[in-house]
């Protein structure tokens, strides 16, 4: 019988681990293999840690990771597909929005597929029915330029909850990215991948950690990392600049030699010397943000420390 590993990055989450484990129980017969679980504990503050191991007493299906400190999820999802051997790997979430009710579905497209047909079942919300309207618009004008100015494709809605093979699992582990878009990654790595939409679930309890400052780092993190094109657009702002104030100066000299040169207008110097300053600015931030991750990349820090393992 084949084996099927689930990786279930935990951070602060004492309240739904139970929850998710009975779920997961519940579908288990629906699927035909070996389920082993691999919770990674991404340095929760409260009792995770020590709710990963009474379920571990109870059951050695469940294997578990503590990291050291908080990694972020994206470490915690790397952490897992490393650890896990399994013939097949889901990576989901504990809260339950990643419904394990969907699994034997998703388990029943992998495997029914005929060879090299579909390499990947991955979930997408179909709605965001719960979710504050303005964090949804802000969301919707990030995949439009996401998928406007990057080459993978990055699906609007897409969850990190996926059933995959073996071969596509080893594939994400093999890049080696410090800054991790896991969303980017899945995608970039190619595979066949079915998509299976569903209505959005709210938390089975305890609270999100993504705050919309939070959300919205992620997002720009998402754009550097598959993208170069707001580096490219900093450099047709500046010929689009030069060629203007060309024109502004040839109109300035003419005006001069036919009408003479009153001094006059330094409220329009100064907003334009403003507005230029403005731009050279946001340029230079622009490239800091990238300089910033080529440096990070080439320290080859560690992208998590793992303290416990089981
Ligand atoms: N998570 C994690 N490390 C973090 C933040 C979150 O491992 O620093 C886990 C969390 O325990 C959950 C999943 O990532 O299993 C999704 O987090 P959350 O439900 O808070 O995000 P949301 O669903 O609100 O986007
Ligand atoms: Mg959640």
């Amino acid at each position: 019988m084949s084996v099927l590993s689930l990786v279930i990055p935990c951070c602060n989450e004492e309240k739904t681990i139970d929850i998710f484990y009975d779920e997961v129980l519940k579908i288990q017969d629906r699927i035909s293999a070996d389920i082993e679980f691999c919770f990674v504990d991404d340095g929760s503050s409260d009792g995770t840690p020590a709710i990963l191991k009474a379920l571990r007493q109870k059951d050695t299906r469940v294997h578990y990771i503590i990291f050291s400190r908080n990694f972020g999820k994206e470490a915690a999802l790397l952490a897992g597909l490393e650890m896990v051997k399994g013939d097949y790997v889901a990576t989901m979430d504990v809260d339950l929005q990643d419904p394990p009710a969907l699994l034997p579905e998703m388990w029943r497209i992998i495997t029914e597929a005929r060879v090299g047909e579909c390499d990947c079942v991955a979930t997408r919300r179909r709605t965001r029915t719960g979710e504050p309207p303005f964090r949804t618009f802000f969301a919707k004008l990030f995949y439009k330029i996401i998928n406007r100015i990057s080459a993978t494709e990055i699906v609007d809605g897409a969850r990190d909850f996926r059933l995959m093979t073996r071969q596509m699992a080893d594939a994400v582990i093999n890049d080696r990215e410090y800054n991790r878009f896991s969303k980017g990654i899945f995608s970039w790595v190619g595979f066949k991948t079915h998509w299976l939409a569903y209505d959005n679930v709210a938390r089975s309890a305890g609270q999100s950690k993504w705050s919309f400052i939070k959300l919205f780092r992620y997002s720009v993190e998402g754009i550097l990392a598959y993208s170069t094109m707001p580096l490219y657009l900093t450099s047709y702002l500046g010929i689009l600049m030069c060629l203007a104030s060309f024109l502004a100066l040839f109109f300035v000299v003419l005006r001069a030699f036919y009408f003479g040169d009153p001094v006059a207008g330094w409220p329009s110097m100064v907003s334009i010397m403003v507005f230029l300053n403005g731009l050279v600015l946001l340029s230079l931030g622009i490239i800091g943000l990238y300089l910033s991750k080529i440096y990070m990349e080439t320290k080859k820090r560690q992208i998590y420390v793992i303290k416990e393992r089981v």
